[in-house]
């Protein structure tokens, strides 16, 4: 027997309509390229999203056809989310920091026809724009006295132009939530790029959790600050969520640095902001070194690459703005776990507390994960034995687009998604990443974390950031080393740094040797990048050997 409730697809287009009719006047802020600052209210976000699907139907597009974005986060790209998606085409957003080269072979890869842009990537839509014979129509996501006279870009046109002609009234269409809503490419550091194809369904349940108490705990009485951009993985969710929850929402645009960050903040009152380490880092050293302080900044969620202690004890001790450290990856939309307690661990001391909370945190309600051995034998949950961390959920990924599916089949035949984390879960299910599975370091057969190591060295008050990895070693087979980039001014010498390791870790996990870098290497997502990290160091020798 079936239920005899009323079936309705779980379509993007509901959130931007229900933003519009119960919060039509909530605020939408925008840092713009232009450096000036644009506010206006969902109400406009849902009449220019319409504007843009009419925008679109005028082009011939059809059902799936891809829309790409190379742009920052902001108002036009947010309309784009909903334009581009609530029509029924498929959104692809870039990220602009790949190299050209891959940024035209995903274009062709996506058969992208249309391609709108922040006047920033002008330079890099020239250089590609040749290579990209599927993009008919290329935009400039500018107002129309802005666009360049010669572009050397065939028919660029402004957004504004594009848009501004195009009737608000547009009926968004019905159709099966399964339906592909928006696309992001991996960074691939092996290897080409491969895409995650998200779906309505997926991308609104995705939408429904993170805004859980649990989870981001998003509300009208919010106003959030995405500094994670809307170029990779939908910033978390975080756009989608807001229109479902009606929270205010401020876009930094190209300005991640600390200053214009905390200046928004304290301008628009931001109470809740997300982004990845590496931000967060230039943040805390201009609060800092300016003696600033933060007046409405609550919550903050870090992820992406894994959150240092000393990170989480900074905005806690000296700010009072709680960290939670959340795990996910492109694959699954992103999130699948979020650090915050349980009742029970409200009674313990601060030191407990904080072993709990720098661990990557509890798994969302629709996100089944476990720990496997190498025999592919389910691990216990014991917060000490590490395996392959693999997941399952409505919002993770089936199939790669144009790809094959990654999927491990389970006895009962279910499919798992498997991360390349390698993880320990505790008993009350917190789960706590070690490495990836390409970067564990085995050292006499024991597994030494490159993460617990960073950790330690990030918690020294000369370091800004710290990459550990293993190096042959002929009794050992491999023994770790941290690479080191101290903060400007600052002074450590390697001695000091492996001293500071005692009574930290066990004595055999502490490093071999302590190289110092001008900078660490970052991948386009922000992430120290160790593959790069290995190459520079190709001609290295442990001490002794
Ligand atoms: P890519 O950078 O290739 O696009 P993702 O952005 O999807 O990939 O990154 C996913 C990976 O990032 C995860 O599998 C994990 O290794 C790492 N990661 C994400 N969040 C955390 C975290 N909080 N702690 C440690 N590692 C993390």
């Amino acid at each position: 027997m079936l239920g005899l409730m009323q079936s309705q697809p779980l379509l993007i287009s509901s959130l931007i309509s229900f933003a519009e009719r119960h919060h039509g006047d909530g605020e939408i802020v925008s840092r713009r390229v232009e450096g000036d600052i644009h506010r206006y209210t969902y109400r406009d976000l849902a009449r220019r999203s319409r504007q843009l699907a009419n925008a679109l139907d005028g082009l011939g597009l059809q059902f799936s056809d891809r829309v790409a974005s190379l742009a920052w986060n902001g108002y036009r790209h947010m309309e784009m989310y909903f334009g581009v998606s609530g029509s029924g085409r498929v959104l692809h957003t870039i990220n602009p920091r790949l190299h050209p080269d891959q940024i035209a072979w995903i274009v062709n890869h996506a058969e992208d026809q249309v391609l709108c842009f922040d006047m920033t990537f002008l330079p890099l839509v020239q250089a590609v724009h040749a290579k990209c014979p599927t993009v008919k129509k290329w935009v400039a996501l500018c107002d129309s006295d802005k666009l360049p006279a010669d572009s050397g870009i065939p028919g660029l046109t402004s957004y504004e132009d594009w848009i501004g002609g195009a009737s608000a009234e547009y009926q968004w269409p019905t159709f099966d939530e399964n339906s592909a809503s928006s696309m992001c490419y991996t960074s691939g550091t092996t290897g080409n790029p491969k895409a995650a194809l998200y779906s309505h369904r997926s991308t609104t349940l995705h939408a429904y959790a993170a805004a859980l108490p649990d989870v981001m705990n998003l509300s009208a009485r919010d106003a959030v600050l995405p500094v994670v951009p809307m170029f990779h993985v939908n910033a978390w969710g975080i756009p989608y969520s807001a229109a479902l929850t009606g929270c205010k929402v401020v876009f930094p645009g190209p300005a991640l640095d600390g200053k214009s960050v905390h200046d928004l903040i304290e301008a628009e009152g931001v109470t809740f902001a997300a982004g990845v380490p590496t931000v967060w880092q230039m943040l805390l050293n201009h609060v800092k070194s300016a003696g600033l302080k933060f007046s409405t900044l609550r919550r903050t969620v870090i992820g992406g690459s894994a959150c240092p202690p000393a990170m989480i004890t900074a905005f806690q001790d000296e700010y009072g703005v709680s960290v939670l450290h959340a795990w996910g990856m492109t694959e699954m939309s992103p999130l699948g776990t979020l650090c915050t307690l349980k009742n029970k661990h409200l009674q313990m001391g601060k030191d407990e507390q904080m072993h709990i909370l720098q661990k990557q945190g509890r798994a969302i309600y629709g996100v089944d994960m476990k720990i496997v051995g190498a025999d592919g034998k389910e691990q216990p949950w014991d917060g000490k034995t590490y395996g392959d961390l693999l997941v399952r959920g409505p919002w993770i990924l089936d199939t790669y687009y144009k790809g094959e599916s990654p999927l491990i089949r389970d006895e009962q035949g279910r499919g798992w998604f498997p991360t390349g984390d390698v993880a320990t879960i505790d008993p009350d299910g917190f789960m706590q990443i070690t490495d990836r599975s390409k970067d564990v370091i085995k050292s006499g057969g024991e597994w030494i974390s490159s993460i617990d190591i960073e950790n330690i060295a990030m918690a020294h008050p000369a370091v800004a950031m710290a990459a550990c990895i293993g190096m042959p070693h002929p009794k050992w087979d491999e023994r770790p080393i941290v690479v080191v980039a101290l903060r400007p001014g600052a002074q450590v010498t390697r001695e000091e740094l492996l001293k500071f390791y005692e009574g930290k870790t066990a004595k055999w996990q502490i490093p071999d040797d302590v190289v110092f870098v001008d900078a660490i290497p970052l991948g386009a997502t922000g992430k120290m990048l160790k593959t790069r990290l290995r190459e520079q160091l190709a001609g290295y020798q442990l001490p002794g050997l």
